[in-house]
């Protein structure tokens, strides 16, 4: 074997590798397992409840209006409160 073919074997198999650990790495990326969410857990009561304290202190939260227990903040209508109805499709 020439050390040309040597050369470029080696470059082929390399750049092969090299595109092909790219492609796995960018498409790692590019398709998260999940939408990206926020970190809280947002189904607790103080962020999933109808009225909301707007610092969603630990504890808040109510189905009526009325004042955080917590920080004395008026509860704010939660406008992304989920109904328990399946027809909510938008998020
Ligand atoms: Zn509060």
């Amino acid at each position: 074997m020439k050390p040309l073919s040597n050369l470029i074997v080696f470059f082929v198999v390399s750049s092969f590798l090299f595109v092909h650990c790219k492609q796995k790495m960018e498409s790692k990326t590019e398709t998260p397992e999940r939408p990206v969410m926020v970190k809280v857990d947002t189904t607790n009561m103080e962020y999933s409840s109808m009225y909301i304290c707007p610092m969603h202190c630990k504890g808040s939260g109510s189905d009526k209006p009325g004042v955080c227990p917590v920080c004395g903040m008026d509860y704010e209508l939660n406008e992304s409160y989920q109904h328990p109805t399946p027809d909510s499709t938008r998020n």
